[in-house]
C-alpha cells in the first residue's frame, strides 16, 4: 500500500521514497513508492507530471491499494529516489479544483443544483450542473464565489468514520465505499473528494465564468480560477487592446465601434452592388447587336452583376452571349446565356473547347474556364449549336 502524502500535506512537492518495485513495460517503466506526492489521475484531474531521481514521470494511476507512476527509465529497487511534483502545474490544478468546490457548492446552496459531470482541461475547467440556470443566476453564484474567496475560509479534509458519515450531509456524485474523503469549506461546501486542495480559499483567486451553454437538460459551465484566470484575462485584454488601436475606440467601447464597422461594409457592399449593375447596364448598352455570339472578357469581381450582364446581352445576339470574370479563387469563371441554343444540350462541347467544368439550365449555364483568352475567344465567336 503507497501512502499519499498529497493527503496530508497538499503542498509538497518534494520528497523521497523508497523504491518497491520497477517493471518494465514497452520501453516505460512502472515505478511503486512506499510512499508519495504524486496525485494520481481521478476525479476528472490528470495525474501530476514531474520527475523521479532524474527520470520522468509520465503518468501516475492509483491500482487498488498503490499508486504506479509510469516513468521514462528505471529505478533500482530498494533505492530512496528524489522525487519533485511540477509545482507550477499542481499549484494550478489545486486553485481550479478548489474553485470548482466553492462554485459547485454555492450553487448547490443557491440553487439546489448538483454537481454531475467536472472535468480540467489545461487552462480551464468544466462543471455540468442538472438544471438550467439563467445568466442572472450564474452572476449571482460568481460573486457569492468570489466573496467565499474574500473571506479567506480554511478548506480542511478529513476521513470521518461510518458513523460520522451517515449524520453527515455532503455532496457527492456515487455511492462510495470504503473510506470516505470529506472536504470541508465551512458554510460553503461539503463534498466527497480524493483530490489535493489549496489550504484556504484566499489561496484560489479569481473565480471566473468563461462561458455556458445548455446541455443535457441542465447548464454547461466552463470556468478558470487562480493563474489560469489571469492568463485568460491577459489573453482577452491584449484582444481588446489590439482592436482599440485598429479601430481607434476606447478599451470599453470596441463592441460599439465594431458594431459601426459592420454597418459601414454592409452601406459599402449595397453602394458595391448598384454600381455593379450601373456598369453592367453601360457595357450592355455599348455592345452592337449580332446574329452570331458575343464574347466578353469583364474585371467584374460580381456574380450577380455578371448574370445580369449576360441576361442584357442575351437580347442583343442570335447565338450564345457568354461573359468571362475572375473567380474568388484567381481562376476565370463563365457565365454563358441564350435566348435561341438549348445550352444543356452544347454544356459538354462548351466545356470541351474553354478548358471548363460547369452546367446549368437551358438558358443558362455557369462554371470555370482554363483555357487562354485568345483561345475561348475565337472558339465562343466561332461556336454554332
Ligand atoms: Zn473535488
Amino acid at each position: 500500500m503507497t501512502r499519499k502524502l498529497y493527503y496530508t500535506d497538499s503542498h509538497l512537492f518534494d520528497f523521497t521514497a523508497r523504491v518497491l518495485s520497477c517493471e518494465e513495460k514497452k520501453g516505460r517503466w512502472d515505478i511503486i513508492l512506499d510512499e508519495t506526492a504524486f496525485f494520481p489521475e481521478g476525479g476528472g484531474q490528470s495525474a501530476d507530471t514531474g520527475t523521479l531521481s532524474g527520470v520522468k514521470v509520465l503518468d501516475v494511476q492509483e491500482k487498488g491499494d498503490v499508486i504506479v507512476h509510469t516513468c521514462d527509465g528505471p529505478l533500482e529497487v530498494d533505492s530512496t529516489a528524489d522525487g519533485h511534483v511540477d509545482r507550477e502545474l499542481r499549484l494550478c490544478r489545486m486553485q481550479n479544483h478548489s474553485g470548482e468546490h466553492v462554485f459547485s457548492g454555492t450553487a448547490h446552496r443557491l440553487y439546489g443544483c448538483e454537481n454531475v459531470g467536472f472535468h480540467m482541461g489545461d487552462g480551464d475547467l468544466t462543471i455540468d450542473f442538472d438544471r438550467e440556470l439563467s445568466e442572472e443566476e450564474i452572476l449571482r453564484i460568481e460573486t457569492e464565489s468570489n466573496e467565499a474567496v474574500r473571506e479567506n475560509l480554511p478548506i480542511k479534509a478529513t476521513f470521518p468514520s461510518k458513523e460520522e458519515l451517515g449524520r453527515l450531509e455532503y455532496r457527492s456524485k456515487k455511492e462510495l465505499q470504503g473510506d470516505v474523503r470529506i472536504v470541508e469549506i465551512p458554510g460553503v461546501d461539503r463534498c466527497a473528494c480524493c483530490a489535493p486542495h489549496v489550504s484556504r480559499t484566499g489561496e484560489i483567486g479569481l473565480i471566473k465564468v468563461l462561458n455556458f451553454e445548455r446541455h443535457r437538460g441542465g447548464v454547461r459551465l466552463v470556468l478558470a480560477c487562480g493563474m489560469w484566470a489571469i492568463r485568460d484575462y491577459r489573453e482577452k485584454q491584449n484582444s481588446v487592446a489590439e482592436i482599440s488601436v485598429l479601430l481607434s475606440a476606447k478599451r470599453n467601447e470596441v463592441a460599439g465601434a465594431v458594431q459601426r464597422l459592420l454597418q459601414e461594409r454592409d452601406a459599402l457592399k449595397e453602394k458595391n452592388a448598384a454600381l455593379a449593375m450601373e456598369l453592367v447596364s453601360c457595357k450592355a448598352a455599348q455592345q452592337q447587336e449580332t446574329e452570331g455570339n458575343i464574347c466578353l472578357f469583364e474585371a467584374i469581381p460580381d456574380e450577380i452583376a455578371v448574370r445580369e450582364l449576360v441576361n442584357l446581352l442575351m437580347e442583343k445576339c442570335g447565338g450564345i452571349a457568354a461573359v468571362f470574370f475572375p473567380g474568388a479563387d484567381g481562376g476565370t469563371r463563365y457565365i454563358i446565356g441564350s435566348r435561341h441554343v438549348d445550352l444543356r444540350k452544347v454544356t459538354r462541347d462548351l466545356n470541351a473547347g474553354i478548358g471548363g467544368r460547369g452546367g446549368g439550365r437551358p438558358e443558362m449555364i455557369q462554371g470555370s474556364a482554363s483555357a487562354p483568352e485568345e483561345q475561348i475567344r475565337s472558339f465562343i465567336l466561332g461556336f454554332q449549336a
